[in-house]
């Protein structure tokens, strides 16, 4: 029999959306995945042949729970020069995947009955997380610009506030939090006495000037309240490497490694070393993948804004477009009725054979979530087919 923590989660619908695709993709039909969070670039080759040779030196053993002291250094120099924030390697450890990173901080300071900021919409992972630790999550809205609603949270908060969870830039809007509304956060952490669990994971994934603030960074006081999380599935592409890390107080850092002891350990050692060529090799294939980004997202933007009865806004950061559909909601085509977010996304599955992931998924049910980190050959062929059936419906 399951236990009731096991069947209280609702299942990823990232993850559970791209079996989906899997499965049609492997009965023969061809999707355009605009759904997963996923660069389409292969590792660079720098990444792959690090890789290659830490599995031929024989660097395939257990190291120590939290990572290879060489990356942990790598990663401190790292937190210093990109985001002016000074940690020692006894604050960082590295984890399967940022994921796993969140998962842990999130299991080492929040007590069961504690309450859990979580503004919205918000990453699918987030809530169940908060919920596997027994805590509580308390939604709040974020302006409709996208940026934090500093009164919003205000009025959120409770003397059972333990913490809040931030994305910055953010999945699934694309948003990238303002320096000012991040120190006004910072504030209010200081001032309420809990915790900013900070997932920076897109913060190499910017436009149009725009520049990432590292809320740790406003001080050592804000630094200390501060679980920051980062990876590098998303500026390495490295998704399926599943390394991440986080950084936080030495104090912390003992608790997340005194559980990741008991859980699995440290992350692959030879993906570790993998991941300190990433962070200390060349960085021209960042700055590549992160300009073919700015040309989808440029040309994804004018299809949306071009097309009938959809309201998308420009943000700055990941590669998400999260448009808003819900003009689409009450019509009808065959025996498609569409009610919701998920309706339309299920419907543009059949009917487009284009997966994109529902607003519902991500706590705001007008909005559907487009991923541009595919080819702008196949996001060109997924707005063609979107629009065609879009203008199927009445
Ligand atoms: N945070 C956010 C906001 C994400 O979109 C993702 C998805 N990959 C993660 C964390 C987890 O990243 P990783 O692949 O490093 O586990
Ligand atoms: N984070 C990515 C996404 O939102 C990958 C899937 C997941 O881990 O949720 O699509």
């Amino acid at each position: 029999m399951v236990t009731e923590r096991i069947k209280n989660i609702t299942p990823s619908a990232t993850c559970e959306l791209e079996g989906t695709v899997a499965e049609l993709e492997a009965a023969g039909v061809h999707v355009i995945g605009l759904n997963a969070g996923e660069p389409d670039f292969r590792t660079p080759d720098n990444i792959v042949e690090a890789c290659d040779r830490a599995i031929a030196e024989g660097k395939t053993k257990y190291v120590s729970i939290t990572g290879i002291p060489e990356l942990k250094r790598a990663i401190c120099a790292k937190l210093e020069k990109d985001n002016g924030v000074h940690y020692e390697p006894n604050c960082i450890a590295i984890s399967t995947g940022a994921k796993q990173a969140l998962y842990n901080g999130i299991m080492t300071v929040v007590e069961p009955g504690d309450e859990v900021i979580i503004p919205i919409p918000a990453w699918v992972s987030y809530v169940e997380m908060v919920k596997l630790a027994q805590g509580v999550p308390v939604l709040c809205d974020l302006a409709e610009d996208y940026q934090l609603d500093l009164a919003e949270i205000e009025k959120s908060i409770t003397p059972k506030t333990k913490a809040i969870i931030i994305n910055t830039p953010n999945n699934p809007t694309g948003g990238v939090y303002t320096e000012e509304s991040l120190r006004a956060l910072a504030d209010l952490a200081v001032k309420h006495d809990f915790f900013i669990i900070s997932d920076e994971v897109y913060e190499k994934l910017i436009y149009n000037g725009k520049k990432h603030f590292c809320v740790a960074s406003v001080s050592p006081e804000v630094r200390d309240r501060t679980i920051l999380i980062n990876g590098f599935s998303k500026a390495y592409a490295m998704t399926g490497w599943r390394i991440g890390y986080s950084a936080t107080t030495p104090e912390l850092c003992k608790g997340i490694s005194d559980l990741q002891g008991h859980t699995t350990s440290n992350s692959t050692t030879f993906v570790q070393w993998a991941a300190l060529e990433a962070l200390t090799g060349q960085q021209e294939t960042v700055e590549y993948m992160r300009t073919k980004f700015v040309e989808r997202r440029e040309y994804l933007y004018k299809r949306l804004a071009a097309m009938p009865g959809i309201e998308c806004q420009s943000v700055d950061g990941a590669f998400y477009l999260f448009p808003d559909v819900s003009s689409y909601f009450g019509k009808s085509w065959g025996k498609w009725e569409i009610k919701t977010s998920t309706d339309l996304c299920a419907y543009l599955l059949d009917e487009a054979h284009l997966a994109v992931v529902p607003g519902d998924a991500f706590y705001a049910p007008k909005k559907i979530r487009i991923a541009y980190s595919n080819s702008l050959e196949n996001i060109r062929e997924g707005m063609d087919a979107r629009e065609a059936a879009l203008a199927k419906l009445k």
